[in-house]
């Protein structure tokens, strides 16, 4: 992609293939409906699903309250000190990500609904083509996060999950186990995933 901004120099957890299927089923997501992301932290993942939104002349929604997950907290295993706000003892990527969606010239294209991503969910009424669930680990977060979102997705809409760790070795297990309840509803079938990234269609 041709980028004013590499995504992969924003801070953040995915990869460039991960990137390039997110950016690959946007445009498919954007000819169903509106497409959003859950968690966002400092844009990355913004930046690819944006720019094709740009191109095709609309919107990207990103869902974050910017705190950080529980495993970006201070004394936890992604934790950066470079986006801890002092003042307000508190993680803020906040900035960072106004910043990005700047330098990429995207603030045009890019809404950013700053809060809780289920108390969003469960006012937010516009039919949605594709899906990102990226948001905090716990089973709480990541089944909240499901559940708020997910029966928004039209019919072929697309939902993609990110941190999907078959292996607990590798990662938290919980986007996984809400990418199993997913498939197991009946209601998605897999169409396709790369590195920990997993994309399910609504039947
Ligand atoms: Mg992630």
């Amino acid at each position: 992609m041709n980028l004013p901004l590499d995504p992969q120099t924003v801070k953040g957890f995915l990869s460039p293939d991960e990137g390039a299927m997110l950016a690959h089923y946007a445009k498919a997501g954007l000819s169903l409906g509106e497409v959003i992301e859950i968690g966002a932290w400092c844009g990355r993942s913004t930046l690819y699903l944006a720019t094709v939104a740009a191109k095709a002349n609309r919107l990207l929604f990103s869902v974050d309250h910017h705190r950080g997950s529980e495993e970006n907290q201070p004394g936890w295993e992604w934790f950066d000190d470079e986006v801890w706000d002092d003042e307000a003892k508190a993680i803020d990527t906040l900035p960072q990500f106004r910043k990005n969606i700047r330098a990429a010239n995207l603030e045009q294209t890019v809404i950013a609904m700053v809060g809780p991503s289920a108390a969003i969910g469960l006012v937010w009424q516009t039919p949605l083509g594709m899906l990102l669930l990226d948001g905090g680990h716990t089973m709480q977060t990541a089944l909240a996060d499901y559940r708020a979102w997910a029966g928004h997705l039209v019919q072929g809409g697309l939902l993609a999950i990110h941190d999907v760790f078959p292996d607990p070795k590798d990662g938290g297990r919980p986007p996984f186990e809400v990418c199993k309840m997913a498939e197991n509803s009946g209601l998605f079938t897999r169409v396709d995933e790369v590195g920990s990234l997993v994309v399910l269609q609504r039947l």
